[in-house]
């Protein structure tokens, strides 16, 4: 997957394959509620939580980075993380497979889409 992929969203990315659950922790730690119950199955609460908060984006991080984005490629919730990122960012960490580079890029995919569909709308 290329996350330099503009014309597609981050959903459809990373596509709806879903491996049964794992026992965890990482984000799934702070399940509070009802409305956050997905995070009592995240894959990520069997691994350890430093790799879902990498402290940048390069170097050593990377290897972090992407060993996390592997733990979520296999979680059975990576759709709700990423919609709660989503909808909560700027929020810091590895949510739903994708780092807040990756979020702030799906926004401006967002931005974009909508500003070509009022054109076309105006048009
Ligand atoms: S998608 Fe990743 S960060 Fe989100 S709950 Fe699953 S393993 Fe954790």
């Amino acid at each position: 997957m290329s996350w330099g992929e503009a014309d597609r969203s981050l959903p459809e990315q990373l596509g709806t394959d879903m491996t049964p659950l794992r026992p965890m922790r990482g984000h799934a730690m702070s399940a509070t509620g009802s409305a956050t119950n997905w995070r009592s199955i995240g894959a990520c609460l069997s691994a350890d939580p430093d790799l879902f908060f990498p402290i940048s984006s390069v170097g050593p991080a990377e290897r972090q980075i992407a060993r996390a984005k592997k733990i979520c490629a296999g979680c059975a919730v990576r759709r709700e993380c990423l919609d709660f990122a989503l909808s909560h960012d700027p929020i810091y960490g590895i949510w739903g497979g994708t780092t807040a580079e990756d979020r702030q890029r799906e926004r401006r995919r967002k931005r974009r889409a909508a500003a070509a569909a009022r054109r076309r709308a105006a048009a």
